[in-house]
């Protein structure tokens, strides 16, 4: 795949994230919980990760993951 922002190829793998992971309209200080509608909390495991196939792109930084596919087993 290759990166829409800068063209070059990118490097296929996991994106591990810990107990919270949230992309939220405005950035939240204290809580990552949904405060507008908008808000989207990615993952939210009490004691385990949760792992996304992705790509990210070494050239520019760009990530591209499926976040409503997170990867269950081992
Ligand atoms: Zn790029």
């Amino acid at each position: 795949m290759n990166c829409p922002n800068c063209g070059k190829e990118m490097q296929e793998g996991f994106l591990q994230a810990g107990n919270l992971l949230a992309f939220n309209k405005k950035r939240h200080k204290l809580s990552l919980n949904p405060k507008d509608p908008e808000d989207t909390m990615i993952a939210r495991k009490a004691f385990t990760a949760t792992d996304f196939s992705g790509f990210i792109c070494k050239e520019c930084g760009l990530v591209i993951f499926d976040y409503k596919n997170p990867i269950v087993h081992w």
